[in-house]
């Protein structure tokens, strides 16, 4: 068995007040145990809909694994329609009876007789003990094929299928497995790093590279395909550092990586300390930053100067505000070092621009950001023009700032002479 399909029961995942994380989770589970997802289809909580899509899946690949529909407040309606659609009889199953009231008494509770159907499970199926909530996992072998069930809260079904269904799976194939790796790049856009990276691309194969561009910057993520789990582990760090090379310092990380993370491990290692001045990130940037544990020991604090008050109050001389506005190069210059002596920071960086909707001018579009970085060296500032809504922009600023500063901590790192004479990579 190589393929499957899904099927995820719920009216209010149609309705899209649920969003289907059950199948994004199951495609990657399944995926590393080395079974493709054929294809998935959602239903609502109507015993016609799951009974014709349980059919048709099974009757494609003859396995099928559905999440939702089957706890106590749905009335077991999937159970029910899936053992009616195999022909078996539902049978009572004492242990799960057991199991139920021994939880209820553990709330101080009596179960009574309308509960039983709960301990009812068509005949033959194996039970997946649920140890994060109440209604078991089923995997029932018919003549038609195997049906899995699993309950739709994600917790329980995660719970189930590491636990109990992956293992299964996995013992009944070919040990092949489907892996990805991911390399996370920001401040490159798609575009440019797909020219950047075309060469190595052609070579991969039979690995495949997908671009995942966000917020952050753009991920690559290549994946092995079937192959056994040692080959394509070697396949995917070969390939990865191949791709690094091309890429350079636009690679900040792999995986799950977040930028501020890898920033502050440079910070520590460089020995340096962060403070910043955030004027149109409002704090974002420091948010990134203390989402990190431990981020105290680098990070020493923040100064959110949003009016011109706030900039004055910092140090900003008024003139500078007058004369260059708010967002200009001057006010981040003069911001950068004013933050960096008041937290008594190694390294800072001050950020000022226009988020919109509103404010932009043809001088100064939205978009519009300015940034000075300061250390021990001097202070360097930049423009950019970021695209998007005012949530995109911040984000975007927020990321770049990021992006900057570990530039810098790298080469500080690397026995540099300072923000002014740093050769850096930014835009
Ligand atoms: P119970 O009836 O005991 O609540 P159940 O197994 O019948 O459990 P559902 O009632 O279908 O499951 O879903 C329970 C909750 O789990 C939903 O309200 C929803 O929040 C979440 N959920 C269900 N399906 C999905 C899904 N595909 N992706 C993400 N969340 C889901």
């Amino acid at each position: 068995m190589t393929s499957l399909e899904l099927v995820t029961i719920g009216t209010e995942l149609l309705l899209g007040f649920t969003v289907d994380t059950n199948s994004a989770f199951l495609g990657q589970a399944f995926a590393e145990a080395g079974v493709r997802v054929a294809r998935r289809t959602s239903v609502p909580d109507d015993p016609e809909a799951v009974r014709e899509a349980v059919r048709e899946a099974l009757a494609r690949t003859g396995f099928v694994v559905t999440t939702g529909g089957l706890g106590p407040t749905r009335d077991d309606l999937s159970k029910k329609v899936v053992a009616d659609l195999l022909r078996l009889p539902l049978v009572f199953r004492p242990e799960i009876w057991d199991e139920l009231s021994a939880r209820w008494a553990r709330m101080g509770r009596t179960i009574n007789d309308r509960n039983r159907s709960q301990a009812e499970v068509p005949q033959g199926a194996t039970v997946l003990p649920n140890r994060w909530g109440t209604a078991p996992g089923l995997w029932i072998a018919a003549a038609e094929g195997v049906v899995v069930m699993l309950p739709g809260v994600p917790l329980e079904m995660r719970g189930l299928v590491t636990h109990e269904v992956v293992p299964r799976l996995a013992s009944m194939g070919r040990g092949l497995v489907v892996r990805s790796l991911t390399l996370r790049t920001t401040g490159i856009p798609e575009s440019l790093l797909a020219e950047q990276v075309s060469a190595v691309e052609d070579g991969i194969a039979p690995l495949t590279l997908a671009y995942l561009p966000s917020l952050e910057g753009v991920d690559l993520r290549l994946t092995a395909w079937n192959l056994p789990p040692e080959a394509a582990a070697a396949a995917l760090q070969e390939a990865a550092a191949r791709f690094r090379a091309v890429v350079g310092n636009q690679c900040y990380g792999a995986g799950d990586d977040d930028l501020a993370a890898v920033l502050l491990a440079a910070c520590r290692s460089a020995g340096l300390t962060l403070a910043l001045a955030e004027s149109c990130t409002g704090g974002m940037i420091a948010e990134r930053i203390t989402a990190v544990p431990g981020s105290s020991d680098a990070f020493l604090g923040g100064e959110v100067c949003y009016a011109n008050s706030a900039k004055e109050r910092l140090g900003v001389p008024p003139r500078i505000l007058e004369e260059h506005g708010a967002v200009s190069e001057e006010a981040v210059r003069a911001m950068a070092p004013l933050a960096r002596a008041k937290f008594g920071a190694d390294l800072t960086v001050a950020v000022s621009g226009i988020a919109g909707p509103s404010g932009g001018s043809a001088e100064k579009p939205v978009g519009t950001v300015w940034f000075a970085f300061a250390d021990a060296g001097g202070v360097e500032t930049r423009r950019v023009n970021f695209p998007g809504t005012r949530h995109e922009i911040r984000a975007r600023a927020s990321q770049y700032a990021l992006f900057g500063l570990l530039s810098r901590a790298k080469s500080a790192g690397a026995g540099g002479m300072g923000v002014a004479r740093l050769n850096t990579t930014l835009p």
